[in-house]
């Protein structure tokens, strides 16, 4: 049997169950890159940038020639290509060390998806109908570009608005300084599940407003609260690479790994122990180990002396581990036993993220977290939590003043709703999808309805895509030059680069190029820097220190897929003075600074929206392992791809604990309802033990009303019953502070697609 047999035997025997119910014909799962036997020829590699969250992988991509449908002048045909045929990660690149999770497989869908927008178009039908004309690209440009003359020689240069998503890129620069000279506001960024709090408390803690990177491969011991970092946090791939080291590096040498949580994820499935806890009182159990700690003087001398926590300095009296367990509902003699632990299998480290960081009293956590670090004394070294240094691209570029404070995107959908200053006239969309993603209390399509012209760079028509009044198509990442900068999963500075690997399929364009083609014709040219995105590159990459002797850095990176190592000072981001609120402690041997009270950390306790008595469990929705927050659902190798916890595919599904199932007389696959203050959606019930009995967890990512033929219409997306809560001191969405009620409300009706199931079915039918 041959390769491409066997690839489609896989595909097809190993969906049979779930195609049934998925509706795709099965020769789209595998017919989705050029086909590799059609054309023979000689593969290469090249080096590229997985895209599909900021961890900033490199890749390696094979390149062949190959037979690719193309769009010309809105025709298609088969032309003879360069193509790219598979992803791998690069071997050499220090985030994944050659590893690339099952997201980055998928990325290659990107290019070669059906449903691909392949040139401008122009709307001519009502808004949001989806109904739109192809445009030239001379004639689209022309429109963005009067439409930005209008305001600027009205004076209304503050009323042009763009949309974004967080990361601290070379695109992100281009597009804050192309934002600056025309004298319009910050991007507003927006994620759903973003770390803010993480960084906002790290600053405080350690001076470095951004994500950690642990260094597990010498960690003996790992408390993490709620950090899924081997699944969809922070760095996943480099965590994933590290902690097999820390259980298995060295022969005879096992590091121990608690995890916290309610509900169990990928990252708690390979714990050694899992510890059941109250929704938003993880800071509390930080706090009452460390009480243990110190009470027992179990510290290293002098580490965190300096820690101003309420409370702190005499030995946190309020966590006493029998006070903690009320909180918390972890056991006192857990609380003993895990201090204990932790002080004596040194070095020990402790991580947050994901849930724990998605209450109202977030940074509270955070910051109780950051302390345990701190006593354990591994802050900055062997086997604790380093920072990777950070480029700064606006000096490196040579980038005049930015924007400064940029609003929430809450903040800014309700004042286009109050009618604000500045009113956007005009609003650039990159890269974000927020009417699928904010609480519906935001309002956030009823505020894009209030904007006259909105311009997507959309590669997809998505629900915040398809209000837009002109889509300028962006090259895949495969077609055009791809970076990024990692902010945590390396020890070294890291700026991850590479060209394009293939000619554009269709008639799209780079985005920032397009924005630096914008600049040059206004009537009043912006005259950035640059007059390519490439030109940008090199001009920050070229007085790096070389990474091989005789070969200047720019061009090296590009063979190389990026550059890597010690980041010249005068181009490291200083620490955000304007994030860290502390005063250097330099009795301080662990590096935990000393916080100023002034500081805050928000809320102590967490408060959640709805009365107990009438919505009794915690809603906890989470990034779904194969599309984060549903920007990914319309890749259908990840729809394909069972979770990894449940099995589950091209479906949603509701976990609830099998002693609450049974006391509501609920059975694995009924229709359920699950109603908040909010909202009410119905699906299919999973029962799992690994979920705690007051809890009830739904995976984020399906629900899409619009986007592509594989997401839209397809489960329902836990979204749309948030609470507006967020935690007070970032506005970053608590989006695990709803309380919802659950209800039967029909039998199994074919929703939930289990692979196991599917595959149990078979056996027992003898198939
Ligand atoms: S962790 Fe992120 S960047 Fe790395 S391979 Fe996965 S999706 Fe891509």
């Amino acid at each position: 049997m041959d390769r491409r047999s066997f690839i489609k035997l896989t595909a097809v025997s190993g969906t049979t169950a779930a195609l049934a119910s998925c509706g795709n014909p099965d020769h789209q799962l595998v017919r989705f890159v050029p086909d590799e036997d059609i054309v023979p020829g000689q593969a290469v590699w090249k080096p590229g940038v997985c895209p599909l969250c900021p961890a900033g992988c490199g890749l390696t991509v094979r390149v062949m020639d190959a037979d690719a449908e193309v769009v010309r002048d809105g025709k298609s045909g088969v032309v003879q290509i360069l193509a790219a045929k598979k992803l791998e990660g690069n071997p050499n690149h220090p985030i994944n060390r050659g590893g690339l999770c099952a997201r980055g497989q998928a990325a290659i869908q990107v290019t070669y998806h059906p449903d691909r927008i392949t040139q401008p178009l122009k709307r001519t039908g009502n808004r949001g109908d989806g109904t739109y004309a192809a445009v030239t690209w001379d004639a689209a440009i022309a429109e963005a570009v009067g439409s930005l003359n209008k305001l600027a020689s009205g004076g209304n240069a503050r009323s042009l608005a763009f949309l974004g998503r967080p990361d601290n890129g070379h695109r992100r620069a281009l597009i804050a300084e192309f934002l600056a000279r025309f004298g319009a506001p910050a991007a507003v960024t927006y994620e759903l599940f973003a770390d803010d709090v993480l960084r906002r408390a790290n600053g405080m803690s350690f001076g470095s407003a951004q994500l950690p990177t642990f260094d597990l491969a010498n960690t003996r011991y790992l408390l993490s609260f709620g950090a899924d970092f081997l699944g969809t946090w922070n760095a996943p791939v480099s965590h994933a690479r590290a902690y097999g080291e820390m259980r298995q590096g060295q022969p005879g040498v096992r590091g121990h790994f608690v995890q916290i949580e309610s509900r169990v994820s990928q990252t708690g499935a390979s714990a050694d122990e899992w510890v059941a806890i109250r929704p938003g009182t993880e800071g509390a159990l930080a706090l009452g180990i460390a009480h243990v700690i110190m009470r027992d003087k179990l510290q290293s001398a002098g580490a965190a002396a300096g820690a101003a926590i309420p409370g702190w300095s005499q030995g946190l009296p309020d966590y006493a581990p029998e006070q903690v367990e009320k909180l918390t509902g972890v056991s006192a003699a857990k609380v003993e036993r895990l201090a204990r632990e932790f002080a004596q299998r040194s070095p020990a480290a402790a991580a947050v993220g994901g849930a724990a960081l998605a209450h109202t009293n977030a940074l509270f956590t955070a910051v109780a977290v950051n302390a345990l670090n701190a006593l354990a004394g591994t802050v900055g070294k062997p086997g604790g939590l380093v920072f990777t240094p950070q480029m700064d691209v606006g000096a490196a570029a040579k980038i005049g003043a930015r924007p400064s404070a940029a609003m929430s995107m809450q903040q800014w959908a309700a004042a286009l709703l109050a009618g604000g200053e500045p009113a956007a006239q005009a609003l650039l969309i990159d890269g974000v999808n927020p009417v699928f993603t904010a609480p519906r209390a935001w309002k956030v399509r009823d505020a894009l309805a209030r904007v006259p012209f909105i311009v997507s760079f959309g590669s997809f028509l998505d629900e915040t895509s398809i209000l837009a009044d002109l889509i300028l198509p962006d090259h895949s990442f495969l077609e055009s030059w791809s970076e990024s900068l990692p902010e945590s999963g390396s020890a070294a500075g890291v700026v991850s680069a590479a060209p394009p690997v293939m000619k554009p399929l269709h008639q799209t364009r780079a985005t920032p190029d397009v924005l630096l083609e914008v600049a040059r014709q206004l009537e009043k040219p912006l005259e950035l820097p640059w007059q390519t995105f490439d030109e940008m590159l090199a001009m920050t990459m070229t007085p790096l220190p070389a990474m091989t002797e005789g070969v200047d850095a720019w061009t090296d990176a590009q063979e190389k897929g990026g550059w890597w190592g010690e980041l010249p000072t005068a181009i490291r981001l200083k620490p955000d003075s304007t994030a860290i609120r502390l005063k250097p402690d330099s009795t301080v041997e662990s590096g935990f600074s000393r916080i100023q009270p002034e500081s805050g950390f928000g809320r102590i306790q967490p408060e959640f929206d709805g009365d107990p008595a009438q919505y009794p469990f915690h809603f906890l929705p989470y990034p779904s392992n194969q599309f984060l927050d549903g920007s990914l659902a319309h890749l259908p190798w990840l729809q394909e791809m069972p979770d990894p916890l449940t099995s589950a595919m091209w479906s949603s599904w509701i976990e609830i604990n099998p002693q609450t199932a049974a006391r509501l007389g609920i059975v694995q696959g009924d229709l359920v309802e699950v109603t908040s203050q909010h909202g009410t959606l119905r699906s299919a019930a999973y029962v799992s033990p690994g979920i705690a009995p007051d809890v009830i967890a739904m995976p984020a990512g399906q629900g899409h009303a619009t986007f592509t033929r594989y997401a839209s219409g397809r489960g329902e997306n836990p979204v749309g019953l948030l609470a507006p809560m967020t935690e007070e001191t970032t506005g970053a969405v608590a989006w695990a502070a709803t309380r919802v009620k659950i209800a039967r409300v029909g039998g199994p009706d074919g929703r939930l697609i289990l692979f196991a199931g599917g595959m149990r079915e078979h056996v027992e039918h003898g198939r």
